[in-house]
């Protein structure tokens, strides 16, 4: 039903109900890593929320999924507190969303600025801390707050450094995923054994990090880019597109396919460019991510209590064939 024709009393119910829903999917994709829907399904549900709390401002509540970033810490994993909070992304399907996007900053903000556009990896968010160039602890992004300790499971994954080259205390963040080779190797092992397979790369590396037993994640085949820092001040970097080339300096992995965006014109051709691009890729990936390149106008922009307002996701259309869901047993 159209949201104009719908009285507060409708709307209101129409958004408990919508909240309920997605709250469980949202348990069982975060918690579990084990989704009951596609994505593009839990996405329309939450678009539909968003634009009832927008018509509705007082429908708001604090438990609203609209308000809330990932999961909460796994049973038997000791929680980290992240200072700087872990956050979700903004996300758009359409050139028209993303200009509207582009039109909203540029009035905030009176200097010109590039973008710099990335890959949108299809995995999940992590963060490692190093102190004096050594590797210290890794965490989830949990509830963007509070996450989960994995510093023995990040041990095992082979593009994360355990020294930097340069004796540097900070805290970066990026993205663990499994190839699509691995993962395919995987579900193959699972179902000759006779075990459940996984849905997709994205949960598949989700739930070989979130595991107790650190020779399970050993044997998965993780791998990681790394694309953000809880506080760049320590880098010489003043750019995300520099920052990147000062990671892979510092030791890291990084996506090597971003680029710097003059013009919406050249985020379009990038967005045109890897939407081809995908199919042949080695990884996952579930769309693009533009940013603004300065990192100075990234701190001055700041953050809603949910996601940057520096950077937005333009979401693909949703992958060739998934796998179907009702096929797959769930139990990691
Ligand atoms: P998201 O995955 O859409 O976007 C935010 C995340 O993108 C970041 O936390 C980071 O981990 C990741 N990312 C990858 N590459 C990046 C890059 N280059 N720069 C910055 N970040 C990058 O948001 P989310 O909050 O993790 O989850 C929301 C999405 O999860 C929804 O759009 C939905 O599709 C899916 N979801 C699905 C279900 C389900 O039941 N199927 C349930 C809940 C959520």
């Amino acid at each position: 039903e159209p949201i104009a024709s719908l009285n507060a009393t409708a709307a209101a119910a129409e958004a408990a109900d919508l909240r309920v829903e997605l709250n469980q999917w949202r348990r069982d994709y975060y918690d579990q890593d084990a989704p009951k829907v596609e994505d593009d399904v839990y996405d329309r549900e939450y678009a539909r929320l968003v634009a009832l709390e927008t018509a509705f401002p007082t429908l708001v509540t604090p438990d609203s999924p609209t308000q809330l970033v990932g999961g909460t810490v796994k049973a038997g994993f000791t929680k980290v507190q992240h200072e700087i909070p872990m956050l979700s992304l903004g996300d758009v399907f359409s050139h028209g969303e993303l200009q509207e996007f582009d039109d909203r900053l540029r009035q905030n903000v009176t200097e010109p600025f590039d973008y710099n556009c990335e890959l949108k990896i299809d995995g999940l968010a992590l963060s490692l801390r190093y102190e004096n160039g050594r590797l210290v602890q890794g965490s989830t992004r949990g509830n963007g707050t509070i996450g989960e300790d994995i510093t023995q499971n990040i041990m095992t994954i082979d593009s994360i450094p355990h020294q930097l080259s340069r004796p540097l205390t900070i805290e970066v963040r990026g993205e663990c995923y499994m190839p699509k080779a691995a993962f395919a190797a995987l579900n193959e092992r699972r179902e000759a054994a006779g075990d459940p397979i996984f849905a997709n790369p994205r949960n598949a590396a989700a739930g070989s990090l979130r595991q107790l037993d650190t020779k399970v994640t050993a044997e998965r085949q993780l791998s990681t880019f790394m694309y953000n820092v809880a506080d760049y001040d320590v880098l010489t970097a003043r750019t995300q597109s520099e920052m990147l080339t000062e990671f892979a300096d510092l030791g890291f992995a990084i996506n090597p396919d971003f680029k710097v965006a003059k013009s919406m014109a050249d985020v379009y051709s990038y967005i045109d460019h890897y939407q081809n691009e995908r199919p042949d890729l080695p990884y996952g990936i579930d769309g693009i991510v533009i940013k603004a390149n300065p990192l100075p106008l990234q701190r001055s922009l700041g953050a809603t209590v949910k996601v940057p307002r520096w950077a937005i996701a333009f979401k693909f259309p949703p992958d060739e064939q998934p796998t179907l869901l009702e096929d797959v047993e769930w139990t990691v």
